[in-house]
């Protein structure tokens, strides 16, 4: 087993209407075929528009999400979080109420699941927008 002290949350910073299928494929798919060409997809969960989590990638695993933090973290995303409105895709915290209904308790199975662990959000540990929103402040009760 893997040590986990950090869950991680991102958001997709693309469509709300992609799908878990569209982002591994964009992640792993050569990148002479638009892709990111990564052996692995980014997250272990990604949940979609419509509340949908789908495991990606099973957690004894490590995930491509946080780079210098994956070792000892699980990944989780939300499909969303810019405005594709504005061609410069400003950060924007567009999680639906079921997408939050589903994070909210996504989290709470981890935390118990690893009870060392700490959630955080992306940019805790990059320059980065990711995920749109305070993902440490919002879910420091859990
Ligand atoms: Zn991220």
């Amino acid at each position: 087993m893997r040590k986990i002290d950090k869950i991680i949350v991102h958001c997709t910073a693309g469509n709300q209407s992609d799908t878990a299928a569209d982002i591994v494929r964009y992640h792993t798919n050569p990148k002479s075929r638009g892709g990111c060409g990564w052996k692995t997809a980014g997250y272990h969960y990604i949940i979609e528009a419509n509340g949908k989590i789908v495991n990606t990638v099973p957690e004894e695993k490590i995930s491509n999400g946080c780079y210098g933090h994956n070792g000892n973290s699980i990944n989780v995303c939300y499909v969303g979080g810019v405005d594709t409105s504005k061609s410069y895709l400003p950060p924007i915290d567009n999680r639906t109420p079921e997408q939050k209904k589903s994070l909210l308790a996504l989290l709470k199975i981890l935390r118990k699941k690893y009870p060392e662990a700490r959630i955080y959000g992306h940019r805790d540990f990059a320059k980065k927008a990711c995920p749109s929103f305070d993902a440490k402040t919002e879910y420091a009760g859990l």
